[in-house]
């Protein structure tokens, strides 16, 4: 065992606080991650404060890590020590039911290892990102080939870009189509970048007006303020696709009427509480698709990375230290980051 600081919720209604905890020695089919930086997704929130009533104490978040490799199991082929590498939201999964064969670990019919508040199969809770070092299975770490000094920015691609790059292929999103992104927040911008990368005309629903003039630098075509009934009206039966990621209960009515004929709605914001229930009506009458879509599969994630080196993709990131995590929960709140905190863990003492 090696012994690791890191940050932790001990109660829902307690600030993180510092935490010492245990990584494992790396087994045969292991590898040793030293963590350079770490995104704060929104999930590291609700967990935290147990908004999705499931949360195991203590609670160290964290699904957005990067770092380079410092050791490995005798049985590791793809990494060597000195490698940069990832880990996103899963550790691990039955490996043998028929969501793990065909690529959609995040389906495993007998539940997935979370990266954080994943009790191994029974076992012990998992701890995540917010930490000095992991240990993880190699088959759930992701290669990294972006540029070095770009590091900070990739972190939030192990969450943000992977559950949002998900949907967007599996719908098919491409050239011709028009899209929908609601919420600019860490997915929503990394939405619309890929989005407007995979080369679809693309569309920001936001609350916050002052977001307009960055929706449009990282590639919207189309800015919409959702609170405003006469904006939205203009949108209306014109949408193959809409990506949802508000990371609170809204009327989706709203959005589901700008769908065109089979278009499809998927969310990805979880929130606390459920939405108001969708009108019949609003799904009948142009045989619409309400959907929704869980993070990535482990080829997917690493399709997805060397996309985004491909096209030159990161996060927009405002990097801070370790014991701002408070505070930058409180500005998550107010939507008020552009567009993901990460953490530079350098800065655990
Ligand atoms: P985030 O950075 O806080 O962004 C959420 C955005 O939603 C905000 O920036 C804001 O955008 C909008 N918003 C917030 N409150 C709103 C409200 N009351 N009404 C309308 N819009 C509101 O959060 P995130 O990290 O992107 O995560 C978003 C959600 O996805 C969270 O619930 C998270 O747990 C979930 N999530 C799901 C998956 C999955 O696999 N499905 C994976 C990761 C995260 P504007 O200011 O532009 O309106
Ligand atoms: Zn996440």
């Amino acid at each position: 065992m090696s012994s690791v600081k890191a940050y932790a919720a001990k109660t829902a209604d307690t600030p993180l606080a510092p935490f010492h905890l245990d990584r494992r020695e790396p087994g045969p089919d292991d590898v040793q991650i030293d963590i350079l930086y770490c995104g704060v997704c929104h999930s590291d929130l609700h967990t935290a404060r147990n908004e999705w009533h499931n949360t195991l104490y203590p609670a160290v978040p964290g699904h957005e890590i990067v770092g380079r490799v410092t050791a490995v199991g005798n049985a590791v082929s793809k990494f060597k020590v000195g490698d940069l590498a990832g880990v996103g939201c899963m550790v691990d999964s039955c490996g043998h039911c028929s969501s793990c064969h065909e690529g959609d670990e995040q389906y495993c019919e007998n539940g997935f290892t979370g990266t954080y508040n994943g009790p191994v199969f029974g076992g012990e809770n998992t701890f995540g990102g917010y930490s000095q070092r992991i240990v993880v299975k190699e088959s759930f770490v992701l290669k990294i080939s972006h540029d070095e000094k770009d590091l900070a920015s990739v972190a939030p691609l192990l969450c943000a870009g992977i559950t949002t790059y998900s949907p967007l292929r599996h719908w098919n999103v491409g050239p011709g189509m028009t899209v929908g992104i609601v919420g600019l927040g860490g997915l929503g911008h990394m939405g619309v970048k890929l989005a407007h990368a995979m080369g679809a005309h693309v569309v920001l629903f936001t609350t916050s007006p002052g977001k307009a003039e960055d929706a449009k630098r990282l590639g919207a075509d189309e800015i919409c303020i959702s609170k405003d009934p006469e904006q939205m009206a203009k949108q209306a039966n014109r949408f193959d696709f809409i990506l949802n990621t508000v990371a609170a209960p809204h009327d989706i009515n709203a959005f589901l009427q700008l769908l065109k004929r089979d278009g499809t709605m998927t969310l990805v914001g979880a929130p606390e509480t459920p939405h108001p229930s969708p009108e019949v009506f609003s799904l009948i009458f142009k045989r619409r698709s309400l959907a929704g879509s869980l993070i990535g599969g482990i080829a997917e994630t690493q399709e997805m990375l060397d996309f985004c080196a491909k096209h030159g993709i990161g996060s927009d990131i405002e990097v801070i230290p370790m014991d701002y995590i408070n505070t930058a929960y409180e500005r998550m709140l107010k939507s008020d980051v552009k567009y993901r905190f990460v953490i530079d863990m350098a800065t655990l003492k």
